[in-house]
């Protein structure tokens, strides 16, 4: 396997002491790998501000790159600002800039409405300092008007100056195949690197995929729903699928991997060695 890929680990900012002690040793298990980056997200609305920002220094300290997320909807310019100052004083050279999703009961959506007027103003504050990543959908955003509307819109985030973008996870290469051919006839040739999801429990992967709009192929659900509560079954066939598409996407030319881990090192592990990387 080429050693120019670019393979990348994503975790969310723990809420417990208990929570900070299992990414410490998740991070030390998938350190050695040699990620180009650990991404932490951010809850939209700046709801994760600080905890982002502590395990986003962790990171730094421990000697690795992190790529903090920085979600825009419900913020306002000085606020987004001072968080990028932040960043740039703590070294931090990658940002994952997107929209975010307004939590429930929040009224106003900020002085921002689209994850390209983030972009933009990354660039026009810090000019070339941050390698901005943004997302990507294959199976298309769930608001988006049509394909090609969602297509456009992704067009506007590399004008604005991304870098390069990592999609949203799906089970069907040839969405991500698709969506590829159709930047490159936008003439959009920035990185795009596929997410993987990891399939751990059916329910949890089920409820996630209906809010972000990654589709569970019929043969895969039928599968997992045929085990039941035999959760090794489960991993042992989620971990098969998941490996041959990562075959395929990176045999297709996918530039890399982005690891959706939730926190776990196992599961990325187990595909990273299947994987040969
Ligand atoms: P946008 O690119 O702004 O797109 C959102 C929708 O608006 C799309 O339907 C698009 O077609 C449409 N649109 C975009 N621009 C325009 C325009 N100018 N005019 C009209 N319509 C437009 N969420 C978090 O809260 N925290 C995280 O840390 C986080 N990390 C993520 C990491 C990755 C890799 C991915 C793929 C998603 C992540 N999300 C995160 C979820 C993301 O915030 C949601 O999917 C959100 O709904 C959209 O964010 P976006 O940046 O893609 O938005």
């Amino acid at each position: 396997m080429s050693k120019n890929l670019s393979i990348s680990f994503e975790f969310f900012p723990p809420q417990t002491a208990e929570g900070i002690e299992k990414l410490n040793t998740t991070r030390k298990q998938l350190a050695p790998l040699k990620p180009e980056f650990f991404s932490v997200t951010f809850g939209a609305g700046g709801s994760t501000r600080d905890r982002t920002l502590e395990t986003v220094q962790q990171i730094q300290a421990d000697g690795n790159s992190a790529a903090p997320h920085l979600s825009c909807v419900g913020s306002t310019r000085d606020n987004i600002r001072a968080i990028l100052q932040t960043y740039k004083t703590l070294g931090i050279k990658r940002i994952v800039a997107l929209r975010g999703d307004l939590p429930s009961g929040m009224a106003t959506t900020g002085e921002f409405q689209y994850a390209n007027e983030l972009v933009s103003f990354i660039r026009a504050e810090t000019g070339d300092h941050f390698h901005i990543e943004v997302a990507a959908y294959p199976e298309f955003h769930p608001q988006a008007k049509s394909p090609r509307d969602d297509l456009l819109n992704f067009e506007r985030k590399v004008k604005a100056g991304a870098d390069s973008a990592i999609t949203q996870y799906f089970y069907n290469a040839d969405s991500y195949f698709y969506f590829v051919e159709q930047c490159h006839k936008l003439g959009i040739t920035i990185p795009i690197v596929p997410g993987i999801m990891p399939i751990g429990k059916f329910s949890q992967l089920a409820r996630f995929s209906d809010a972000c709009g990654a589709e569970i192929p019929r043969w895969i659900r039928k599968t997992l729903e045929s085990y039941g509560d035999d959760s090794a079954s489960i991993q042992a066939f989620g971990m098969e699928v998941v490996t041959q598409m990562g075959e395929r996407l990176l045999e297709g030319g996918a530039p890399g991997l982005h690891f959706y881990t939730l926190n776990q090192a196992a599961p990325s592990l187990e595909i990273w060695k299947r994987l040969g990387l």
